[in-house]
């Protein structure tokens, strides 16, 4: 016996690695061990029947909330994980100085899931729903980059979030003192966008090479593109500097004529990111998976659908030799799926709906080699409605459980 445990006789899909083909994963211990083809059965402890089945790394969500039971975006990992194959989440903000040392305790220390962060840089974090920047006292420079230092181990970069009821006025000074801490730290800044003022130019000439733009396909007042669905001057010298630009669908951030215009045009993301939280877990967005097939309808390929979940983020993360392929010596975090063939509808935060002929279905996760069990979501959080959307999609039977059928 060489290895503990032999998926077999499945398609991998693994940009980061340059692997594509029928080919068997052989993992030992909590690393990929081998990926070849016909891996003799004997040589395993166990083996996983995926024949039809797709193989690919563990996906990685660069745009997360999950400072569940403390924060009012938050939810809880596991569960999803289980579902949906994301096996690395970076939470982008919920918690800030004051609180990122629960954060460690109660949700990166408990949890199977691979969890990391961006710090916000308002000391309070994402606790209120927003106006995280309207108080210029809670963007204490001096506090976030203590509270780096101390937390390198999970600490990726430093979050700001610039829209109109964020900022209640204080316009970009949020965004430029995050920018001088993430200096002084040698990290980059994640800055979501929406519905302005700030505007859009104000928010991109601050932008540094290796900053993300999260919501980059938004269809509120902050878009990237014109009226006519032409990449504005200004978004188009970010995306040539190579300001990362990423998803982050969320529950009010993502628009199918923006997506459609930058992906016909040669823009696609970068990165495919769910911003998954108590507001969009219950559709349109569902997750990443379902926000993937998205991008499938959207005509992107299924190799750089899963490369912008899989190795893009990995190295947005600078963690590329461990996450984000099946690599040998990379660990051993898998996803299984199945691939249907079909007609789907798909629908963004405007309701607009798109016709898509894939769908990825999660059937297996693995994280450091072993299976996450399936758990059941928490009840949402006693400030969350259903919005009418989200009803008319579940009169229709809109939900990937009901779609997968
Ligand atoms: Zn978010």
């Amino acid at each position: 016996m060489h290895f503990d445990l032999l998926i077999k006789g499945s398609e991998v899909v693994d940009p980061g690695g340059g692997n594509r083909g029928q080919l068997d994963v052989a993992i030992k211990r909590n690393r990929i061990a081998a990926v070849e083809a016909n891996i003799p059965v004997e040589s395993a402890f166990r083996v996983i029947d995926a024949t039809g089945q797709l193989v690919t790394p563990g996906l990685i969500d660069l745009h997360t909330h999950v400072y569940h039971s403390a924060t009012c975006w938050g939810v809880r990992a596991d569960p999803v994980a289980a579902r949906t194959g994301v096996t690395t989440w970076l939470d982008v903000g919920s918690a800030g100085a004051y609180n990122f040392p629960g954060f460690r305790e109660f949700i990166v220390r408990p949890s199977l899931a691979r969890i990391y962060a961006l710090l916000n840089i308002s000391s309070i974090g994402l606790t209120a729903s927003t106006w995280e920047l309207s108080n210029l006292n809670y963007m204490d420079v001096d506090l976030c980059c203590k509270l780096i230092d101390l937390n390198r181990d999970l600490i990726l970069g430093v979050k700001v979030r610039i829209d109109t009821s964020t900022t209640s006025g204080t316009g970009v000074e949020g965004l430029r003192r995050g920018l001088i801490a993430a200096e002084r730290c040698a990290l980059p800044v994640m800055v979501h966008i929406g519905k302005g003022p700030p505007e859009l130019s104000e928010v991109l000439e601050l932008l540094r090479p290796g900053d993300i733009l999260t919501h980059c396909f938004t269809g509120q007042s902050m878009r990237i593109i014109d009226q006519k669905g032409k990449l504005l001057d200004v978004a188009k010298r970010a995306w040539d500097m190579g300001v990362v630009m990423d998803i982050g669908h969320g529950a009010g951030s993502f628009s199918f004529e923006t997506a459609a215009a930058m992906v016909d045009a040669g823009y696609p993301p970068h990165v495919i990111s769910s911003d998954i939280h108590q507001f969009s877990i219950n559709g349109p967005l569902f997750d990443l998976p379902t926000c993937m097939s998205k991008f499938l309808a959207l005509g992107m390929s299924l190799e750089a659908t899963i490369a912008a979940a899989t190795v893009r983020p990995a190295e947005v993360m600078g963690m590329q030799q461990e996450i984000g392929t099946l690599r040998p010596g990379a660990l051993a975090d898998v996803a299984v799926w199945k691939l249907s063939e079909g007609d789907f509808t798909f629908y963004d935060i405007h309701m607009q709906p798109r016709q898509g002929k894939q769908l990825l279905t999660n059937t297996l996760t693995l994280i450091n080699g072993r299976e996450v069990p399936h758990t059941s979501d928490d009840p949402p959080m006693p400030w969350i409605e259903q919005t009418e959307n989200q009803q008319a999609l579940m009169a229709r039977g809109h939900t990937p459980a009901a779609m997968e059928r």
